[in-house]
């Protein structure tokens, strides 16, 4: 009996069900279900005892049953009955949970019962006990007819082998429809976690606690009581619960109940019905009607195909929890646990491996600019880019974010740093998103290992110091990782701490350089250079913080303290008669553009200084274009708009092309330092560079600023070439803000004289012992 087939006891159980359905007084309930017992289970003789009474029996003759001996038995107190024509017959007792003092056994010749027959005679116990109790209590013979309608629905939903959420959907629906409450939950252990409980089919929870309920600890709500303490939980005074779940507590839910679910006659979750209705006090009958659709529930479980079914929706759930949803890749964790494996065939073998761990460059200015949609498209292509740039046999995992890891197994240091290369072309060509076509670098970190002496965690971390290292050298490349490195790192982690401090502690001050007009000489501008003054290490220059400043997303705040704190002292300096036309530059990273508190920012500086917008020139570097153009105009436009002027910082040096200078509202080139620097040298590449990038300027009438003027020999040269503006160590360096009205004061007079045209002497930047007169 017991082996014809895996969905055997339930369907016993529904035929059970449609029996009792028909019958309503106690005494022929009793005679059905005994009659059931002994035939499913193969048994000489079954009984319905109550208390010291037996009140229904098969396997003898009529009035013969030996009372005495099936109470015994009942009691547990006998383990063998000797039947007439049957010999020694083993007994099995069940307990009719809901009716106290009544019990259901069998006794059979070749005992022996398997855990199936065990639970099918629980269940059978549960049917008669559920029955009784339904006729006693639910007055309403449509109502009785209605749960044992559920459950025999369920049940044929099981002997059907319906998939198993549509099974377990059955068992909550019923339940719903049963209770009449509007949530129920149906939760069971995470084979994986036995602490945990998952939600695995649900009635009426509310979207957005989906995700909080989705996993609880065992223990938790009515649910996870039930399960943890295996008996029936109920409330009517949820908040009041020793662990309730957070999110529901807060949604409003008043009254709940929860009975466990079993397996093999252990609990492996529970079957919850909650309301938010006051006053909800759940009857008994109501109490009995959940317990029986449990193990009903219970029976479903310990039916083999269906424990299967849970098993691959198990694993199912595990490749989900070892994938990221976004792009399908590995995850950090099966990423380690590959990695881990592939050192210990590297150290079998003594082949070596490599790792590879990859962070976009100004994710987040995309991210933040076109909106998560795009972002997430963005990622999702980078993926698909990576791993066609790579072997089959290569593992691609997403880290998190914009963070991707490469396991190249066997590969050494060359063909390492190939394949990193190989990555890097692969997302130089721009990503066409559909609305949106975006450009997007990478920094990669680079480890080579063989043999197993580095754990798996600590070779992604070191590949991810070679990362930060990339970052720093400017982006867009791979650098390998070296031991030095490490402690750099921990710099780095320190420093960022500081700088949140430093910014709440306005450690900040700024300097200002002056910018020398090339035609009369004066200083009409500055650029306002921020300066760190640490309370230990003394002024940290910006080249130090700026960057992690600018990864961390620091840079907006402290870049709205500069901001402010220009316009403040520029529009107070231009009370002074000789300043009175003075502008000010000020630096915006890409971060910062991206962010749309900016424009509320820019406005706010200007208001609250009274500067005019004229005298305030925001600088911007071509990275910004490089990334998406259409976007990165609009805001520029929204900028212009206020009347503010636009610079192109460090122009020459970025990606992009020329293009988009015709497209942008740009009112100034800043010629980078490195073109200035190369016209020391007669004939070189960058010199004739800087003649190529001031006739374009003047092509398109913008003004320019050449930057890192060093010497009179390059002053000379811009001017030559048309250059309207100059800054740069020859003529001042960035000064504190009690320096500055002195320093342009001697500068314009030293230079106004322009005979010869600019001075030649120079001591280390110290412009107050520079002299033309
Ligand atoms: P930058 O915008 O290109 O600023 C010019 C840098 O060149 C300044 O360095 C300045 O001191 C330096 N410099 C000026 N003349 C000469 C010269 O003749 N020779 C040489 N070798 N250098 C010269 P500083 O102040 O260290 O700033 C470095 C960078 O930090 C700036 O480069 C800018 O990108 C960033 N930065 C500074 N302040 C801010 C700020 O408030 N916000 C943002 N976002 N970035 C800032
Ligand atoms: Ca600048
Ligand atoms: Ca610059």
């Amino acid at each position: 009996m017991a082996d014809a087939g895996p969905c055997w006891s339930t369907q016993q159980l529904t035929e059970l069900l449609a029996t009792v359905s028909e019958v309503t007084d106690p005494a022929s309930l009793q005679r059905r279900v005994v009659e059931h017992a002994s035939e499913a289970l193969d048994a000489e003789v079954a009984a319905v005892v109550e208390h010291d009474q037996v009140v229904a029996s098969v396997g003898f003759p009529r009035g013969q049953a030996p009372s005495e001996l099936l109470l015994a038995a009942a009691e547990g107190h006998l383990q063998v009955l000797q039947v007439e024509g049957g010999g020694a017959c083993e007994v099995l007792v069940a307990d009719c949970d809901g009716v106290p003092g009544l019990r259901l056994l069998v006794a059979r010749s070749d005992g022996g019962y398997s855990q199936e027959e065990r639970s099918l005679l629980r269940g059978t116990a549960r049917v008669l006990s559920m029955a009784l109790v339904s006729s006693r209590t639910v007055d309403d013979l449509r109502e009785r007819q209605t749960l044992l309608e559920r459950l025999s629905r369920i049940q044929g939903s099981i002997s059907s082998r319906a998939p198993l959420h549509e099974v377990l959907d059955t068992i909550t629906a019923g339940a719903a429809e049963l209770i009449g409450d509007d949530i129920v939950g149906l939760r069971l252990v995470d084979p994986a976690e036995p602490e945990t409980l998952l939600l695995v089919s649900s009635v009426g929870v509310p979207a957005h606690l989906t995700a909080e309920s989705s996993r609880t600890p065992l223990g938790w709500g009515v649910g996870g009581r039930a399960a943890l303490l295996d008996m029936l939980v109920v409330t009517d005074a949820y908040t009041a619960l020793a662990a309730p779940i957070p999110g529901f507590a807060e949604d409003g839910i008043r009254s709940a109940m929860a009975v466990p679910v079993r397996q093999g006659g252990r609990p492996v979750g529970s079957l919850t019905v909650a309301t938010r209705r006051a006053g909800r006090v759940y009857s008994a009958s109501e109490q009995e009607v959940l317990t029986a659709f449990a193990e009903h529930v219970s029976l479903a479980l310990n039916d083999a195909q269906t424990v299967e079914a849970l098993q691959r929706a198990v694993q199912e759930a595990t490749h989900q929890s070892l994938h990221d949803g976004l792009t399908g890749l590995p995850n950090r964790a099966l990423f380690l646990d590959r990695l881990a494996r592939a050192r210990e065939h590297s150290d079998r073998h003594g082949t070596p491996l490599a790792v590879l761990f990859l962070d976009l460059d100004d994710f987040k200015v995309v991210n933040d600019s076109l909106g998560h949609l795009v972002g997430d498209q963005l990622l999702s292509a980078v993926a698909d880019r990576v791993v066609t740039a790579l072997r089959g046999c290569d593992t691609v995992a997403r880290l998190g974010g914009d963070e991707f890891a490469v396991l190249l197994g066997e590969a050494d240091h060359n063909e390492a740093t190939v394949a990193a290369d190989r990555v890097l072309m692969a997302l130089e060509e721009p990503f066409d998103l559909g609305t949106h076509t975006v450009h997007v670098g990478a920094s990669i970190g680079l480890v080579t290992a063989v043999g197993a002496q580095v754990l798996a965690e600590e070779l992604l971390r070191d590949a991810d110091v070679a990362m930060y290292r990339a970052k720093a050298d400017g982006k867009r490349r791979y650098v390998v990782f070296e031991a030095g490195m490490r402690h750099r790192l921990q710099a780095r982690t320190e420093l960022e701490s500081e700088l949140r401090v430093a910014v709440e502690q306005h450690q900040f001050t700024v300097h200002y350089q002056p910018v020398v007009d090339a035609a009369s000489g004066r200083v009409t501008s500055t650029e306002a250079l921020v300066r760190w003054n640490h309370p230990r290490r003394g002024t940290v220059s910006p080249a130090e913080f700026i960057p992690l400043a600018e990864d961390t997303g620091i840079i907006v705040a402290l870049g709205s303290q500069v901001l402010r704190e220009a316009c403040r002292q520029t529009a107070q300096w231009r009370l002074l008669p000789a300043l009175h036309d003075l502008t000010v530059s000020v630096n915006l990273s890409p971060r910062q553009l991206a962010e749309p508190q900016l424009l509320a920012d820019v406005e706010a500086a200007l208001t609250g200084s009274g500067l005019p917008a004229r005298a305030l020139v925001l600088e911007v570097t071509e990275s910004l274009f490089v990334q998406d153009l259409t976007s990165a105009a609009a805001r520029l436009h929204s900028l212009k708009a206020l009347g503010v002027r636009l610079a192109v910082d460090d122009f020459g040096t970025g990606y992009s092309s020329l293009a988009y200078l015709s497209r942008l509202p740009v009112d100034v080139l800043k010629v980078d330092r490195s073109f200035v620097a190369g016209m020391a040298e007669t004939g070189s590449a960058e010199g004739k560079l800087a003649s190529v990038v001031l006739a374009l300027a003047a092509s398109l009438e913008l003004d320019t600023v050449a930057e890192g003027v060093e010497t009179r020999h390059q002053a000379e040269a811009l001017v030559a070439q048309g250059c309207t503006r100059l800054q740069g160590y020859h003529f001042s360096r960035p000064v504190a803000p009690d320096l500055l009205p002195q320093v342009a004061a001697d500068l314009c007079a030293r230079l106004s004289l322009r005979v010869p045209a600019i001075p030649i002497a120079r001591s280390d930047g110290d412009v107050s012992a520079v002299s033309a007169r």
